[in-house]
Order: C-alpha cells, then structure tokens, then sequence
C-alpha cells in the first residue's frame, strides 16, 4: 500500500511538473516583453494562431506535432519540451532527495522560479526583477516558518549572496573595463541565499564559477563565441544552486574532509 502511494504520489509530481514547466515556458517567453503571462492564451509566436488545448499537452503535443506549429508548420523552439522535461524531472530529483515535507514543496516552487530566470538570462542576458526581487522577500519570509533555515541564516545568505558577486562584479569591472556581472545577478544571488542560507550560496556560487569558467574555455576553444561574447552568468550560479541543494551537505562534508 505504502509502495502504491508513493507510485501515485511521483506520477503526480512529475505531471505537475510538465504542467508547470509549460506555464514557465510563457513566462520565459513574455516576461521579458513585458506581456502579461495570463492573457491572452497561448499562441504561436509566429503565426498567432491560438493553440488549442491538445496541442498544448507538455512533452506530448511537443512529440505528436513532430515539433511544428500546427497551423503555420513553422519549428517550434526545442526550448518548449525541453523546459517542461526539466521542470518535470527536477520536481522528482527534489522529492527524491527531500520526500515528503516542507523542503520539497518550497524547493520545487524557488526550482521553478530559477528555471524561468536561467532561460530568460540565456535568451536575453537579463535576470528579470520581478522574480528576484520577490524572491529575496520569499525566501526572507519563509525562513521563519520552517526549522531547517533560519531568518538568520536567511538574511547573512542574502547579505553573502548579493555581496559576493557585487564585490566580483566590482573588481571585474574595474580589470577588464567592462560589465562582468550585472546586478541582476546580484539580485539573484540574493534570492538564492534567502532559500539556502550563507553556507550553501558560498557552495552554489563556487560551482557556479567553476561551471562556467568550464563552459566559458569550452565555448571560446570550440568558436561557438568569442572572446568578446558576453555568456551569461544567471544561468551557472542557477545550476550551482540545484547541485548545492541536492548534495550541498556531502559536498561540504567532503570539503572539510581535507
Ligand atoms: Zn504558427
């Protein structure tokens, strides 16, 4: 009986998920617009024909429509599945990791948050505020109701976050005369350390410095972009962030083991 739940209990989760993956992907789509994300409903960027309810199945309509609008037969970006594919596993790597409690409910919904950001830092090289802003106060607010961070914790997490990349962003402006780090990324620092407090932004952000050097020598050695390209941060400090919040633990452990 127990196992049967727990089957039904990740069926839902996944489901709810794509769901949500695919309300973020007319998020990511308009936010940066400034449309609004409620009306009108879902049409095609290219033809704006409305979508019909079954074909805005997450995943499914995606597969069933061979990927093409099914009015203009114009592509349908890739980014569509894949975001609700990310969403859809990301909620289930969480419970897996966290089960049933609080942390899981809170986690999947700051998941959700940061995957609308990383995708419209990558397509337009801006955090938008009107998530990270809120976001910082979320985090700030939740902090009080749950035992497993802080408010303290919370607001030095905020305080580190935002300072680190400020101070980063800073000195690197100062080097290379040009603008390294934004401050939405300052912002988005901010928000992540509100939900993980001062311990796990430290880890997030380190990772997601490693990451994107890694990402940066890679892009610039195979000439997808160069020197002078600018390859957005959000992005790195968001999957140092997922990676923090699923092995955060082990990896300081492993860290202070040396
Ligand atoms: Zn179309």
């Amino acid at each position: 009986m127990v196992y049967e739940t727990e089957i039904i209990l990740i069926f839902i989760l996944g489901l709810l998920g794509l769901i949500v993956g695919s309300f973020s992907n007319v998020c990511i789509y308009r936010i940066p617009r400034n449309e609004s994300i409620i009306y009108p409903a879902s049409h095609c960027p290219k033809c704006h024909s409305n979508i019909s309810p079954k074909d805005n199945i997450p995943l499914l309509s995606y597969i069933l429509l061979k990927g093409r609008c099914r009015n203009c037969k114009n592509k349908i970006s890739l980014q569509y599945p894949v975001v609700e594919l990310l969403s859809g596993l990301t909620y289930l790597i969480i419970y897996w990791i966290y089960g049933v409690s609080i942390q899981t409910l809170i986690y999947i919904i700051m998941s959700s948050a940061l995957i609308v950001i990383a995708f419209i830092d990558l397509n337009q090289q801006i955090v938008p505020d009107v998530i990270s802003l809120p976001g910082i106060v979320i985090g700030f607010i939740l902090s009080f109701f749950v035992s497993y961070i802080s408010f303290v914790d919370s607001i030095l997490g905020i305080a580190v976050g935002g300072g680190i990349i400020f101070v980063i962003g800073l000195a690197g402006s100062v080097i290379f005369k040009k603008e390294a780090m934004g401050g939405g990324d300052v912002k988005l620092a901010a928000m992540v350390g509100a939900f993980l407090g001062w311990k796990y932004i430290i880890v997030s952000l380190f990772l997601g410095f490693f990451l994107g050097a890694l990402a940066g020598i890679f892009l610039i050695l195979s000439k997808i972009k160069s020197r002078e390209d600018v390859i957005p941060f959000g992005p790195f400090i968001i999957l140092g962030s997922f990676i923090t919040l699923l092995w955060g633990e082990k990896i300081i452990a492993w860290y202070l083991g040396f």
